[in-house]
């Protein structure tokens, strides 16, 4: 269906993003190809269809299941409470029953002056992002800085999950990272025809992760900052450590001097405050989303502390 669409045809799953999207002219597909009456691509548990894990240890979940299916799913749960926690803030309970695990990590990307009706985009004269020819945010730049929205792929990132791509030539895996384009118009790296058939969640190994959000209401709204904060224990030491944020890139952003920080510790106070002073720095928010920019910018240093801060008090 696909191949006969062309470049014309958009996959659809809850359709919580690309509707509205469709409403304002954002996205303009003359063919919409629903993956939501696929079984497989709802199914958790291993690659043969049976309940137990992959022989790897890995838990596969398709990449079709609602978000609250995936909140209650108990292997989910155990194996990776940050994708819960994650899955859980997004948006309203209306639109996680509607919105899918896979549309959230294809989200597009977000800004003020594009997350606009087609009258008001028109009335600036459009951006680059679509029907456009500058950037509203940063007008000398010849690229989109429209920023990556979706709660549930810094955790990803962050937790070293895979993304199961499939298409009519064939199926490949990547790591979440590398799925992820740090440029607002092209920010996925997948083929327009492929589609993401499901994840793949490490074995549960040694290793623990949390995501925190900042965002206006907590009843819901988009994050304009997301950590995902990842460690791998050695006894009380941190073996591993990543940090991921969302909100302030077009991609989930890594910041490996934040990691690096952690390795050898025992999250002491010292040492958590080296990583969020090594996340502050990299965390470079554009003026194009909610707040004001330099508070959201010092509310790195917070959210990362208190991430790392939560995942000390788990491991005691
Ligand atoms: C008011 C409101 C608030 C929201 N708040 C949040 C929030 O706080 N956090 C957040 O993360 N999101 C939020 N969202 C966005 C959205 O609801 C969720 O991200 C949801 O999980 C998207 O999933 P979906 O299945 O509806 O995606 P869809 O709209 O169906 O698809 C989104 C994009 O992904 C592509 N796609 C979907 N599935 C696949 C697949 N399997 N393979 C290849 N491409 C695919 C589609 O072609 C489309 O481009 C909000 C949306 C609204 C309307
Ligand atoms: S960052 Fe610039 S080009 Fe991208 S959506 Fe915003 S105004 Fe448009």
């Amino acid at each position: 269906m696909k191949a006969d669409a062309g470049p014309e045809g958009s996959y659809v799953a809850g359709g919580t993003d690309l509707y509205p999207n469709m409403k304002r002219r954002q996205q303009e597909p003359r063919t919409v190809i629903s993956l939501m009456g696929v079984p497989e691509l709802k199914a958790v548990g291993q690659t043969d269809g049976r309940t137990g894990g992959r022989a790897d240890g890995k838990l596969e979940i398709g990449a079709c299941i609602t978000l609250t299916e995936l909140t209650a799913r108990p292997p989910v749960r155990l194996i990776a409470p940050a994708v819960v926690a994650a899955a859980e803030l997004v948006s309203t309970p209306l639109l996680r029953n509607m919105g899918t695990l896979g549309g959230n990590l294809c989200l597009d990307t977000r800004c003020n002056y594009y997350d606009q009706s087609y009258e008001w985009r028109k009335a600036i004269d459009f951006c680059m992002k679509k029907d456009g020819a500058i950037c509203w945010v940063a007008p000398s730049s010849p690229r989109c800085w429209a920023v990556s929205s979706s709660d549930v792929a810094p955790v990803m990132v962050a937790i070293g999950a895979e993304y199961v791509l499939t298409s009519a030539t064939g199926e490949r895996v990547v790591p979440a990272a590398r799925f992820y384009n740090n440029d607002g118009i092209n920010y996925l790296t997948k083929q327009p025809d492929e589609i993401l058939t499901a994840v793949r969640l490490p074995a549960p190994d040694g290793w623990d992760a949390v995501y925190h959000k900042l965002r206006r209401r907590g009843s819901f709204d988009f994050p304009v900052l997301g950590v995902a904060a990842w460690v791998r224990w050695d006894g009380d030491q941190v073996a591993d450590a990543r940090i991921v944020l969302g909100g302030v890139a077009s991609h989930p952003l890594e910041v490996p001097e934040a990691g690096t920080a952690l390795r050898g510790s025992r999250l002491e106070p010292e040492a958590i405050a080296k990583a969020a002073e090594a996340a502050f720095r990299p965390a470079k928010p554009m003026d194009n989303t909610d707040f004001d920019l330099s508070w959201r910018k010092q509310m790195t240093r917070v959210y990362v502390s208190r991430a790392f801060e939560e995942l000390r008090a788990r491991a005691t």
